[in-house]
């Protein structure tokens, strides 16, 4: 008798929801064949944001499923960060390292997550007519209900687009706020999963002028503010953070109330915060006129104590959000997953649960570690006082002046630190292969 396939319903296209769609779609050896469903509460892919960077086993991850090459050819061309003082005079240097294995601050794939967003969703949509996977993709639909039965996950959808229906397997990859993981865990479980940093950003786009370089120039004024311009690997345009840290890790109920009101209220607050500010600030001010890309977020952690039950798992921001590795995390938590789900030989509970525990167990370690910002951590890099800015910036140049590229490795190359290793799942055969059918 024919197996039956294993239907896999994953809420949230973002960058850890298209790469495990990606994955499922590649992947050479499933016993049973994935059925998946993909559905995205906007009502087309989110192919927008600012430079997010890949690093550590997430490399790893890119060169298995043969993206690497791909990826650097969308880089943001930075070349660095420079700490730049009130009038734009470079304070402190430090370049990217071109080594994959001693990452600095710009990573050797800087890509905009626009440009990853999509190139997922393209791999995927060639990986389905390649390999015949079935893959459906749904814009404007979401979760409205879930519930863990023995014999799968009953779902209902909100608009009705997607069949009620139920799945062996379901994945909640919906960012930060995910709303399927207060479905999996309940709403103040989801809730207490948040962990503020006391810290808030604005990204967007604004147009490059000749004078921008490919430098990411750094900014920090009294009062936790600070501005950052980044290149976009292109001639025309530019991004802009703004960010605002608070003394403490508390949120600031100010901010909050902006980012519910929307982005009328964000560029209001923004406008007030920075105007008094140097270096470029007008230019940046202006930039939030014209620009149609305005991300504005809390910048917090996601410690949940369970990424998955019977037959649902957590991925990406929604199970462990951890500022600077939310992209990498993001990929190598659906790499696990995709890996750990290809094993299944029936569709049992007990079959589903045991891999959705195994790529728990797989993963916990690599997440655990990193997700111990130090204590200091964002607030001493955005001080309040001019004071603290001066210890800042001096520090900055003795960190940087006497070379020692291991503080800045430790910190930003995170998740090698406890010699965590990716698992083999099987893409590295499949690349093998592609390798040598090029040879011939
Ligand atoms: C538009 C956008 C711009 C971003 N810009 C930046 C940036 O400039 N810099 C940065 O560091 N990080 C940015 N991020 C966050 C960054 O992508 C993530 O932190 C990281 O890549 C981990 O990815 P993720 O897939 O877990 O989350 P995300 O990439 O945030 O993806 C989550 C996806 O789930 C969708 N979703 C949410 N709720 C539901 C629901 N109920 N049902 C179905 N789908 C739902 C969202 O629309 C989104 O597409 C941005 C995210 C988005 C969505």
């Amino acid at each position: 008798m024919a197996q039956k396939p294993l239907s896999i319903l994953i809420s949230g296209a973002g960058i850890a929801g298209s790469s495990l769609a990606l994955m499922l779609a590649r992947h050479p050896s499933f016993t049973l064949k994935p059925i998946v469903t993909l559905v995205e509460r906007a009502p087309e892919p989110r192919t927008t944001g600012q430079a997010i960077d890949i690093r550590g086993q997430a490399v790893t991850v890119i060169q298995r499923l043969g993206l690497e090459k791909k990826i650097k050819e969308k880089h943001t061309s930075e070349t660095g960060i420079a700490f730049v003082d009130a009038e734009g005079r470079t304070i402190a240097q430090v370049d990217a390292t071109g080594n994959v294995n001693k990452q600095s601050g710009t990573s050797e794939f800087e890509i905009l997550r626009g440009d990853l967003a999509a190139l997922l969703i393209e791999e995927m949509e060639a990986a389905k007519k390649a390999n015949n996977a079935e893959v459906s993709v749904v814009y404007g639909e979401s979760v409205k209900s879930l519930e863990e039965q023995e014999d799968g996950v009953a779902v209902q959808f909100a608009q009705g687009k997607v069949k009620d229906a139920k799945f062996d397997v379901v994945v909640a990859a919906d960012g930060y706020h995910s709303s399927t993981r207060a479905f999996i865990f309940n709403k103040e479980a989801s809730e207490s999963a948040i962990m503020p940093m006391g810290m808030y950003i604005a990204y967007y786009t604004i147009p490059r002028i000749p004078e921008d370089d490919d430098l990411w120039q750094w900014y920090t004024a009294p009062g936790g503010l600070a501005i950052h311009l980044r290149p976009h690997g292109n001639k025309k345009t530019m991004g802009v953070y703004l960010s605002i840290t608070g003394p403490s890790k508390a949120n600031i109920p100010e901010l909050d109330e902006a980012l519910a009101q929307g982005p009328d209220a964000q560029v209001a607050l923004l406008r007030e915060r920075f105007q008094h500010l140097d270096w470029q600030s007008k230019r940046f001010l202006d930039g939030l006129d014209t620009t149609n890309d305005l991300y504005m977020q809390s910048v917090s952690m996601v410690v949940t104590p369970q990424w998955t039950t019977n037959r649902c798992a957590m991925i990406g921001d929604a199970a462990f959000a951890m500022m600077g590795f939310g992209t990498s995390f993001a990929m190598i938590g659906a790499y696990t997953l995709a890996g750990e789900l290809s094993k299944i030989t029936s569709n049992s509970t007990a079959d589903v649960s045991a891999a959705l525990k195994s790529h728990e167990q797989v993963l916990r370690p690599l997440v655990a570690k990193q997700q111990k910002p130090p204590p200091f951590f964002p607030q001493t890099f955005n001080p309040q006082t001019q004071l603290g800015l001066t210890a800042l910036r001096t520090a900055i140049r003795v960190v940087i002046g006497l070379r020692i590229p291991q503080l800045a490795q430790w910190f930003m190359a995170g998740d090698d630190k406890n010699g965590w290793k990716l698992p083999e799942y099987g893409w590295q055969q499949e690349q093998a292969i592609e390798a040598s059918k090029d040879k011939v």
